[in-house]
């Protein structure tokens, strides 16, 4: 499982020179083909550590960047370990729209750090969103997400262990010194959990909302319309 970039023949690998990764652009699960491979001359001489790669997404063409770790340096060729890091990662989407302006700025900073890979400082920004969120909702405010967020856990069957430190970010007010260490896993988890809580106590109130205005704005004007022609 690696890739080979020869002097004279440029790429190969197990799978052609081609990997599927979601693209960070289009956000399609695409094929990558590459777009530009560095000079396996140049990179035998100098013999760095890691090898950056440009891909091109199939779906949209935009280029993808990615960095390989080097196995092992030959005459004539260089090996990759096929594992690589992507330089970016897709955004995480949400209808910020629908979030009093406090929270959706906090919110969107912990998605950045989410998707940066920065899951403590993701946590960190996610009890930020939270406090904010509690604070706009106002009285009973916690307890109703407190209550969303237990539904949620229930509907995903999530163990109260594995539970135990999500519900420690949103939830505690201690200091934030004291907050858990999470990793990727528990992070998915938060990230899943809070995009639903927020879903519940403002997309779906906000959603509703305007749809009902307009359906009470076409009633007034069918009734206006049947006033006139009376
Ligand atoms: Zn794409």
């Amino acid at each position: 499982m690696s890739i080979r970039l020869h002097r004279a023949e440029g790429i190969s690998g197990d799978d052609g020179d081609r990997l599927s990764l979601e693209c960070p652009y289009c956000g399609v699960f695409a094929n990558m083909s590459p777009q530009a491979v560095p000079d396996a001359k140049f990179l035998i001489n100098t013999r760095p550590k890691h090898v950056g790669l440009v891909y091109q997404c199939d779906a949209c063409n935009a280029p993808v960047f990615l960095r390989f770790a080097a196995k092992e340096f030959g005459d004539d060729y260089v090996e990759l370990y096929r594992n690589f890091v992507e330089l970016e990662r897709p955004k995480e989407r949400f209808p910020f729209s629908y979030l009093p302006k406090h929270t959706e700025v906090l919110f969107r900073e912990a998605l950045a750090c989410y998707s940066g890979n920065n899951f403590n400082a993701f946590a960190s920004m996610c009890r930020r969103s939270a406090a904010s969120a509690y604070r706009s909702l106002g009285d009973g405010g916690k307890l109703r997400a407190f209550e969303e967020v237990m539904i949620a856990q229930d509907i995903a069957g999530i163990d109260d262990d594995s539970f135990a430190p999500i519900k420690s970010v949103l939830f505690e007010s201690g200091e934030e010194e004291d907050m858990p260490l999470l990793n990727r896993v528990q992070a998915g988890i938060l990230l899943e959990v809070l995009k639903d809580m927020f879903y519940q106590c403002f997309v779906r109130r906000g959603k509703l909302t305007r749809a009902l205005k307009v359906r009470r704005f076409f009633v007034q004007e069918a009734n206006n319309d049947l006033a006139s022609s009376a």
